[in-house]
């Protein structure tokens, strides 16, 4: 991107929603938790008021004029350093989008307000919700999360299994997983009943791979991750984003290579990595560049982000 538009970011490549442009609701970590492994550090001061952080008419005009210029990215982010739904006008900003583009739009959020209707309603216009969850018991839930004294874990899991009742778009699940915090037997067992009444489409395993804000956060190994996955079934992936090495793919995937299964057929990101025996990292660049210059584009369909060759 040659100019930077305040509140907008990228596009950049993302493992989870491909190329996406990211834009920022709220000030420098306006959060209502203070995650031990957040990346922003510290939450200086932890407040549940939901109000208009940042105007709407500010973050739309920037962004419409941002995607003037930008590659049109697989999603449009509703993130950035803090908790986007703090900002009471998300869903003014949801719906001018979704009148303006056909973009689809991702809400990253820790999930704590989707106890509250309003925040329910703003969000059933969005077409991925990818929210968090951590723990499946409150002593589990504050330890990791330190959220704000009036929030428990009930309320979320109660919300987010609402939203899930009326909300037709996708939801993936992150779960961050801390080495001795919140992955021994009985805390994933409670946190799998926890997801089982959600009923999200995806369940997305991360694990510290950037410097927490506390500097005893430790990652869980590839073998846990693994058993964690595979106690939380079938719609479970591991999405650390860790350089890893397949032997004989320690390089950038070449645009040749990702063409010939595209030309034959529509593939997800997981499609491909599957097909070229690879990690995302490897594919993901040469899927912004080849974005970039319309060789492929990209739809989202099924609750899914589809690549396919450009006609
Ligand atoms: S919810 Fe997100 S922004 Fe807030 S403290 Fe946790 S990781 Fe950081």
């Amino acid at each position: 991107m040659d100019k930077k538009w305040e509140h907008i970011y990228g596009p950049v490549p993302s493992r989870r929603l491909g190329l996406s442009l990211g834009i920022d609701l709220v000030p420098y970590k306006t959060c209502n938790f203070d995650c031990i492994y957040c990346q922003l550090g510290r939450t200086k001061e932890k407040t549940v008021e939901r109000k208009g952080y940042i105007s709407a008419g500010t973050i739309l005009k920037n962004l419409f004029l941002a995607l003037e210029t930008v590659t049109k990215p697989d999603f449009l982010t509703l993130a950035g350093s803090g908790e986007p739904t703090l900002n009471s006008e998300i869903d003014i900003i949801i719906s001018e989008i979704k009148k303006k583009t056909d973009i689809p739009v991702a809400v990253l959020t820790n999930g704590s307000l989707l106890s509250e209707f309003e925040v329910r309603k703003a969000l059933l216009k969005a077409d991925v919700v990818l929210p968090s969850l951590d723990a499946g018991d409150e002593t589990t839930f504050i330890k990791i999360n330190r959220p704000h004294e009036s929030i428990h874990l009930e309320q979320i899991i109660g919300g987010m299994t609402a939203f899930r009742q009326d909300f037709e778009g996708a939801i993936w699940l992150e779960v961050f997983c801390v080495d001795g915090i919140n992955t021994s037997d009985k805390q994933l067992q409670g946190l799998k009943e926890a997801i089982e009444r959600i009923r999200p489409d995806k369940i997305q395993l991360n694990t510290a791979v950037r410097p927490p804000a506390e500097s005893s956060v430790r990652a869980v190994d590839d073998e846990t991750l693994g058993k964690i996955c595979a106690l939380l079934g079938s719609k479970c992936e591991v999405i650390v984003k860790r350089d890893f090495h397949i032997e004989g793919r320690d390089s950038i995937i070449d645009p040749d290579s990702i063409m010939a299964i595209l030309s034959r057929r529509p593939c997800t990101l997981s499609d491909l990595t599957g097909a070229l025996n690879t990690s995302p990292n490897h594919i993901l660049k040469t899927i912004s560049d080849l974005l970039e210059k319309g060789t492929i584009r990209s739809y989202f369909q099924n609750r899914e982000l589809f690549y396919t060759k450009a006609s």
